[in-house]
């Protein structure tokens, strides 16, 4: 079969995917191919009898109409737009629709080609994420609005750097205007004895693990410094992970704190000092009568020197127990095997122990455990209690020592099977001078209760009477990350 070219343009207008349409200059259709039929659900009578304009939504006729007149006068050749189309059932079909002049042969136009491309499926995205894009604008909006409003400090940063200080946060901190601050790093705001704690959570936060509350040092605009307590949490802002940071101004807190803490400090100290007074005063008055007795006898006496030495023995044990009392201040931490500390103890107090008919049990790992501590005073603290348990056990007896590993922490536990302690006296152990022996100073307790506490750790007691006693210290292990 042979075809003419108008048949071949005829075909590949009817069963082009594109709808099509041949409008006359007036605005009618004059021809419409299958495509645009289904596209708007008319059928080719129909559309035929219909007006280009009228298939147009309302809203968007008039300004197709301006373009279609501009056409008709010649003023453009084609022109593109974006029209809503209606449905012969009535439903929007977005369109992108592109009209142009056909000229004859003496350059007339005769008649416009139109095409209809359906971007219904684009633009109901488009729409719908701007639909989105508004209601999160809209949220942050009002998140934002709250953060502003909030008593408390917010503060937002991104990779360390303030982005966002509210109201609350710049009189936290002093200052007129978040200027100074956005764009700067929060080690600019947090002192630097707390940078170490900063880039903790920095790290956590790197890593997801959970932040929790934080406590900080902080330097204001004018120079003063300030407490703040608060705690961060992963967000988004301006769509790139961030960290909103809540925080409340807790000075006058922690400066009451300190009042307590220093009236209870002033308190013990009133308390030691009266104890001090009443040990020295004994051995005090038996020197000085015996240097008396001395005197009138006018002839020296042996027997009398022992006394005052022996005297003067314990005036220095007590002196010496105090001066330990007053060093866990200043005390040098270094990596220590907790191990090692405690064979050393053992094989000090053995001869001692044999000497009292007593034998140290002990079991502890092989491998180091490294403690960050100050060794010397963890020693203290061992052979304080240990003396303690040989003390306890007049008849003699074991004493059993177990190092084991609880999670995070060393437990060392020194059992004994002594004299043990009435309920009513466990409360008493610790305080300063509570002693029941006849030569003790009853400070051993005390000076270990405080070392351990300084080294973070824990002491606690369980007693039977005539039974034992067993003192279990828990001390914390250096973290992994530490040790090299
Ligand atoms: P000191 O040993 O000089 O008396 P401490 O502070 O070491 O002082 O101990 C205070 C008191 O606690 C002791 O006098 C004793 O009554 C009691 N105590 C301590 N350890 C034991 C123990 N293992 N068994 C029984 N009692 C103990
Ligand atoms: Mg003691």
């Amino acid at each position: 079969m042979h075809l003419r070219q108008a048949d071949l343009i005829d075909f590949a207008f009817n069963h082009a995917s594109i709808g099509m349409a041949i409008v006359s200059l007036e605005g009618r259709f004059i021809q419409v191919n299958r495509a645009l039929c289904e596209l708007i659900g008319y059928n080719e009578r129909e559309l035929l009898s219909m007006n280009f304009m009228s298939i147009i939504q309302h809203d968007d006729a008039e300004e197709h109409r301006e373009c279609f007149n501009q056409l008709a006068c010649r003023e453009v050749e084609a022109f593109h737009t974006e029209k809503r189309c209606v449905h012969k059932q009535g439903q929007m079909v977005w369109c992108m629709i592109v009209t142009s002049l056909v000229f004859n042969e003496k350059g007339e136009p005769i008649f416009l080609f139109a095409q209809f491309h359906d971007i219904t499926a684009n633009k109901l995205t488009e729409l719908a994420q701007k639909e989105v894009a508004a209601v999160l604008k809209e949220k942050e909006e009002s998140l934002r609005i709250l953060m502003e409003e909030l008593p408390l400090a917010v503060l937002i940063t991104q990779n360390g750097v303030c982005k966002y200080l509210n109201a609350a946060a710049l009189e936290l901190i002093e200052a007129d205007s978040a200027e100074r601050y956005l764009g700067t790093s929060t080690n600019e705001i947090v002192d630097p004895c707390d940078h170490e704690k900063l880039h903790e959570r920095r790290r956590k936060y790197r890593h997801g693990e959970k932040m929790g509350s934080v406590k900080y040092k902080v330097n204001c605009y004018n120079g003063d410094t300030k407490y703040v307590e608060g705690i961060s949490i992963p967000a988004t802002y301006c769509g790139e992970r961030a960290v909103i940071g809540v925080f409340q101004d807790i000075t006058e807190r922690k400066k009451e704190e300190e009042r307590m803490l220093h009236s209870e400090k002033l308190s013990i100290c009133g308390q030691l000092a009266a104890g001090v007074a009443h040990e020295i005063r004994n051995p005090l008055t038996s020197i000085n009568g015996f240097i008396k007795l001395m005197r009138t006898l006018k002839h020296e006496k042996d027997q009398y020197y022992d006394i005052i030495e022996a005297e003067l023995k314990s005036i220095e044990i007590i002196c010496n127990e105090l001066l330990l009392l007053a060093k866990p201040s200043v005390m040098t931490r270094t990596k220590t095997d907790i191990v090692r500390v405690l064979e050393q103890v053992i094989a000090l107090m053995s001869v001692q122990a044999t000497l009292k008919n007593c034998a140290i049990v002990a079991a502890y790992p092989q491998e180091a455990i490294w403690l960050s501590c100050d060794p010397n005073q963890i020693k203290q603290v061992f052979l304080n209690i240990i003396k303690n348990a040989i003390e306890a056990m007049h008849g003699g007896g074991n004493i059993h020592i177990d190092l084991t590993i609880h999670g995070e922490y060393a437990h060392i536990s020194i059992q004994d099977e002594g004299c043990g302690i009435p309920p009513d006296k466990l409360q008493m152990l610790g305080q300063p001078f509570y002693t029941t022996k006849e030569s003790g100073t009853g400070l051993g307790l005390m000076v270990s209760y405080n070392i351990i506490d300084n080294h973070g750790g824990s002491m606690s007691v369980e007693s039977v009477p005539d039974q034992g006693t067993t003192f279990t210290i828990s001390l914390p292990i250096m973290e992994s990350a530490d040790l090299y």
